[in-house]
């Protein structure tokens, strides 16, 4: 069940993370590049680049590159000379790539593996724009950015006080990834960057541009330019990297805050040269379609017997007590360590366990069905596959109420899921359980889910 973040369900959300996070430097700062700061991280410098070294493996596997060598070393070598100019650490063992995919696209792993489209190549009009891309994905990189996402998904499931032992532990990190749901592919949560992420990457890549003496302004232009020049094809680059509000003034705003102006490089022959050799180059293999959130991984822990009581103003649930509580700006998700992961969009995606919200009726008298219904139009519009198979009428402590059982697509690979929706009338609202779990574990969940329901109190 993928669940769209909608502003301030999202916003919350990360208020609550931001709490153990470190502000990202404001603009102001920016003259002085020292203070670039990565924020918070659980992973030390040297597991970026073991995470990353284990992520190409899998993202090579997902991904064609391009295999001329004359394409390769344009972009390695302007990659290179980028690096020269970056802030803060720059120790990693940075590689540049050129993707067969036309789409206008660019990403970094954690630990300096850059992988830049040859759709990039292709549409821009010089050198500094290329440069500005590659400029960016180096913030990524050295402001860590991967890591940094990653951390907060692991802090939001599991304390601080378990995770530095978790991660200080010999072993596998790719294991401790994929116990919260992290994957290492493409479709990675560490690819997946936050807007205040991105606008960090917009400042770090504007000052790495400046200091290599291109034109500052680049960058930002490049993003301006494939807008208008292939409105169809920006959304691939866009999803990637979401675009910060005002992302051009911004830039903008503190170019003449890096220094003195001067008249900044854009183009040269080799670029020309490399994108003639791109656009040269036979029609790239044709991509997948759309990816679940997550490779199939071990399933969570069973559910413990003991329960702990929820309370909110509108209903208190009782839940097993070794799965986790995120709550949310209607409501709370419930769910077993690994059973809820954040997808392309930053909408939630949750596999295994309960969310319980509450919904208040426009108008007095308001339907239970026609507010059912309305909440399952709402969850199609993130859940293409989601059908419904049965809609029948209960009674809960004394209450009218309705069950409906659907099938969805689980964000786990390759998997069908139930989702096993109640609604029933509160005093002052409509009250809705989903019980979530994979077709092939529902029935294992089953007694907590009916233990949860005879909980469930409305107040
Ligand atoms: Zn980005």
């Amino acid at each position: 069940m993928r669940t769209r973040v909608k502003g301030d369900v999202g916003k919350k959300f990360l208020a609550m993370l931001a709490l153990a996070c470190l502000a990202v430097a404001p603009v102001s700062l920016l003259a002085q590049a020292p203070q670039f700061k990565p924020g918070f991280n659980l992973f030390s410098h040297d597991q970026d680049i073991q995470v990353g070294k284990e992520s190409v493996v899998e993202v090579e596997k997902q991904v064609p590159l391009v295999k001329d060598a004359r394409i390769e070393s344009y972009v390695s070598t302007l990659g290179h000379r980028m690096v020269g100019f970056a802030p803060g650490n720059t120790d990693y063992p940075w590689t540049f790539k050129v993707v067969d995919s036309q789409d206008i696209n660019a990403f970094a792993l954690p630990g300096g593996f850059l992988y830049v489209n040859r759709g990039v190549l292709e549409a821009a009009d010089d050198e500094a724009q290329v440069a500005g891309v590659i400029a960016h994905e180096i913030g990524h990189v050295v402001m860590r950015h991967g890591t940094h996402q990653a951390s907060q998904a692991m802090l939001a499931q599991m304390p601080l006080a378990i995770l530095g032992g978790v991660l200080g532990q010999s072993g596998s990190l790719t294991a401790q990834l994929a116990q919260v749901g992290i994957g290492l592919g493409v479709n990675s949560l560490m690819l997946k960057n936050s807007r205040s992420a991105e606008s960090q990457a917009d400042q770090v890549g504007t000052y790495i541009l400046y200091r290599a003496g291109y034109d500052p302004h680049a960058m930002a232009q490049f993003f301006q330019i494939i807008e208008k020049k292939y409105p169809q094809r920006t959304i691939e680059f866009f999803s990637d990297h979401p675009n910060p509000e005002n992302r051009i003034q911004k830039v903008d705003a503190l170019i003449p805050e890096l220094g003195p102006a001067k008249q900044g490089r854009t183009d040269s022959p080799e670029f020309q040269l490399a994108k003639k050799e791109t656009l040269a180059l036979p029609a790239p293999p044709k991509g997948k379609g759309e990816q679940p959130v997550a490779q199939a991984m071990s399933p969570p822990p069973a559910p413990s017997s003991q329960l702990t009581k929820y309370r909110a103003d509108a209903f208190a649930i009782a839940y097993p007590s070794n799965w986790k509580v995120q709550e949310s700006q209607d409501g709370v998700t419930l769910a077993p360590p690994g059973g809820v992961m954040t997808g392309a969009q930053g909408e939630w995606a949750q596999a295994y366990g309960a969310s319980v919200s509450k919904y208040v009726p426009p108008k007095k008298g308001y339907g239970l069905v026609d507010a059912t219904n309305q909440m399952i139009e709402a969850m199609r519009q993130s859940n293409a596959n989601l059908r419904v198979v049965e809609q029948k009428g209960l009674r809960l402590r004394g209450r009218p109420a309705l069950s409906t059982r659907m099938e969805n697509d689980s964000p786990l690979e390759g998997k069908k899921e139930i989702d096993h929706l109640i609604t029933v009338r509160g005093r002052n609202a409509i009250i809705s359980v989903i019980f979530v779990a994979p077709q092939s574990a529902f029935d294992s969940y089953q007694p907590t889910f009916d233990a949860m329901l005879k909980s469930l109190e409305l107040r």
